[in-house]
């Protein structure tokens, strides 16, 4: 199995000032582990002061989106190879709030996916449906055409290059995280669709769980052999929070 993964997605969270504090926090109290990989994703604007403070720590670097484009007339977008020179490793992609608040098509989501990984960004794909969607017996459908579409066009090298994050929507910022059992289904069912549509060894793939992971609940999710991490929001903004999340994902 790889190492597990837990990335910290900021949002539109911290100036730059505070986004240096909160690292040094960070800093301060986490003792790294080989069986962990930690990765924050600030905003785009302190992601250089970020980096500059991560360069000599084991910790990555994520962005939170991307464009599908490299440059031209494109207003207010932050392209792949921008990102690669800030010292990202990882890209966001796909998150629910990019998809339900700002429109973003599963097409759409599959070029950023292309886009980030022509510039040697690993994408962190994120899939989930919605409340009505599981309430109407829909989860599974939603989750296999995310992930069909949004992953269409990859050979199976590439998929050693993404990270996969199931996020149901009803669980992020909610402080209603789905159950280990919940997740665990999904997850397995992401795993099975992997082996069948690209005829690849999906334990290679890391697939994360997000939403309201908390330290209080993360050992649970870990119980998991299909969860390979978490995709961390409200409670990566506490150093501490965030830190201890990473260290039960550990011990476990
Ligand atoms: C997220 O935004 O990806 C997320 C999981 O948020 P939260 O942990 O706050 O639910």
């Amino acid at each position: 199995m790889p190492n597990r993964f837990i990335v910290g997605n900021w949002k539109m969270h911290n100036t730059i000032s505070q986004a240096e504090t909160l690292i040094q926090e960070i800093l301060g109290i986490y003792q790294a582990n080989p069986s962990v990989e930690l990765a924050v994703a600030p905003p785009h604007v302190a992601l250089q002061a970020v980096a500059r403070l991560l360069a000599p720590t084991p910790i990555t670097l994520a962005a939170q989106n991307v464009c599908a484009k490299d440059e031209g007339a494109f207003t207010g977008e932050i392209s792949p190879p921008m990102l690669k020179e800030l010292g990202c490793q990882y890209v966001i992609i796909g998150h629910s709030e990019r998809r339900h608040l700002f429109g973003e098509s599963d097409e759409a989501i599959n070029e950023k996916i292309h886009a980030a990984l022509r510039h040697e960004l690993q994408p962190i794909f994120c899939i989930g449906e919605r409340l009505e969607e599981r309430e109407a017996g829909q989860t599974h459908s939603v989750i296999q055409r995310q992930l069909q579409k949004g992953l269409v066009g990859l050979e199976p090298k590439d998929l050693g290059n993404v990270t996969i994050a199931y996020e149901p929507v009803w669980a992020i910022g909610t402080g209603r995280a789905a159950t280990v059992e919940q997740a665990t289904e999904v997850h397995a069912a992401i795993r099975s669709s992997l082996t069948t549509h690209w005829n690849l060894n999906s334990e290679q793939i890391r697939i994360l769980y997000g939403g309201s992971v908390t330290a209080d609940n993360a050992h649970a999710l870990f119980q998991s052999p299909h969860i390979n991490g978490a995709l961390v929001g409200k409670a990566c903004l506490n150093s501490e929070s965030f830190v201890k999340i990473a260290e039960i994902a550990a011990l476990d």
